[in-house]
């Protein structure tokens, strides 16, 4: 049996953050298992659903790293809905209800009044031909719920929760489609499923309920129901789904210069018992992905640690890794001198400006400015190799008898305008001689 995982995003937004964890787990479990992973557009909503987004979904998923095997649209299969609703009210398992949703309203409210949950009563499986030739003369149209069967418990065994058990008797009958006959979410993904050969459903833990129901439409149509695994949420270092995660996306890690490495590598672990790490190569995190890793409590997105972490993953990358996004001209060496000074990549034009110059160097005391004169001449005279910081601080050590920090420190300054940054021995020959030459010049005249 070839393992197939789905991703199921409704294009009527952008992906957040959330949904991405979502991507990332059904493709790190298909890749694993050497399954394949579906990209499906849950695109019935024909108002809502923009092909903007269905583009930047596929964008955000490649930036990832997440590329499907196969794509499919639910707004090219509304035929093949129709045909299995067809089948299902053949055996009696949908049937049409006209309630408004004020009539529904108000009978909820009178549920919970008498301290009931708000079951739907099933009144519409009642209504005698009579009554419904009433309502569609008045011009109301049926929406068609699923009727549940009382008599078979619903179970599974959760690859996360473990046993899930579910009366169906304590359940709604669920709408599946409305008055103007387009679709709800519940009956075209399950047709989809079956059709499609998904053998794990992964998804959030908002759907636990949805999946009760859906088990009953596998039944239905006399399938095997795939496996499932319901995730905890991820919630904010506030301790919640705010806002503000809802809307962060691959536009926003983008723009806070957050490798895609970094987003994988923290969503492949939180919520899990492995350990958060700078894990840049993907495949190893693939290796790791276990679903019996993972917690039943909320997953904690911390901006913070995804910072340190993006940190931590950028002095990984190698030259080819960020080729593409260098400075022009900047070289292999550049960037391997660089890198341990980078938190991310937004900061490597600054310090290719270190390195080419000009650079503004800061103020500076009387006897520095003595001593960088002393060091202009010092380096005129030295032969430019590899080892020239070495050569050039060794004999300023010398003649001018400083040592640490009062010998280095000008040195750094004059050079780069800062007071920290990447090795000198290894960025002094970055910058040549010409420009050292004349950077301490500028600053000692
Ligand atoms: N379109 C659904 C959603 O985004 C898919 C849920 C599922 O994975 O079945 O919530």
């Amino acid at each position: 049996m070839t393992i197939k995982t789905r991703f199921a995003p409704s294009p009527t937004g952008h992906l957040h953050v959330g949904n991405i964890r979502t991507a990332l787990h059904n493709w790190m479990f298909a890749k694993k298992q050497g399954g394949e992973f579906l990209l499906r557009l849950d695109d019935t909503d024909k108002e809502r659903s923009k092909e903007e987004y269905v583009t930047a979904i596929r964008a955000d998923l490649a930036w990832l790293g997440i590329h499907p095997d196969s794509e499919e649209r639910q707004s090219a299969r509304f035929d093949r809905y129709e045909e299995r609703f067809e089948e299902l009210k053949a055996a009696g398992r949908v049937y049409p209800a006209y309630e408004t949703a004020q009539e529904l309203d108000l009978k909820r409210k009178v549920q919970l009044g008498r301290g009931k949950p708000p079951t739907y009563d099933r009144a519409a499986l009642d209504l005698t031909d009579a009554e419904i030739t009433a309502f569609e003369d008045e011009g109301r149209k049926a929406h068609w719920r699923f009727k549940l069967d009382h008599d078979t418990p619903i179970e599974w065994t959760d690859l996360i929760r473990g046993d899930q058990h579910f009366e169906p008797g304590l359940l709604s009958d669920p709408v599946i489609r409305r008055e103007d006959g387009s679709w709800l979410y519940m009956l075209p993904s399950t047709i989809d499923d079956m059709d499609m050969g998904i053998t794990h459903v992964v998804r959030g833990e908002d759907h636990v309920a949805n999946t009760a129901v859906q088990i009953q439409m596998f039944q239905a149509f006399g399938a095997d129901t795939p496996e499932f695994a319901h995730e905890a949420l991820l919630v904010g270092t506030e301790g919640k789904l705010s806002k503000r995660l809802g809307s962060l996306g691959v536009g926003g890690f983008r723009e806070r210069n957050i490798e895609p490495q970094s987003i994988v590598a923290l969503l492949a672990r939180i919520g899990t018992s492995d350990p958060v790490e700078p894990i840049a190569d993907v495949m190893t995190l693939v290796q790791t992905f276990d679903f019996s890793r993972f917690g039943r409590a909320p997953a904690r997105f911390d901006d913070e640690e995804l910072a340190q972490l993006n940190q931590k993953i950028v002095h990984l990358l190698d030259y080819e890794d960020v080729q593409d996004r260098l400075p022009d001209g900047m070289s292999a060496a550049a960037w391997d001198v660089v890198r341990p000074n980078l938190h991310d990549m937004g900061e490597i034009d600054a310090w290719w400006q270190v390195v080419t110059g000009p650079v503004t160097a800061p103020e500076l005391s009387a006897e520095d400015q003595e001593f960088l004169n002393q060091a202009r001449a010092t380096l005129e005279g030295l032969s430019w190799s590899e080892t020239i910081w070495k050569d050039w601080t060794g004999a300023l050590k010398e003649s001018t008898g400083r040592k640490g920090r009062p010998l280095f420190m000008p040195l750094r300054q004059a050079l780069t305008g800062l007071d920290h940054g990447p090795d000198m021995g290894a960025l002094l020959p970055l910058i040549g001689r010409e420009s050292a030459l004349a950077r301490l010049q500028n600053i000692s005249s």
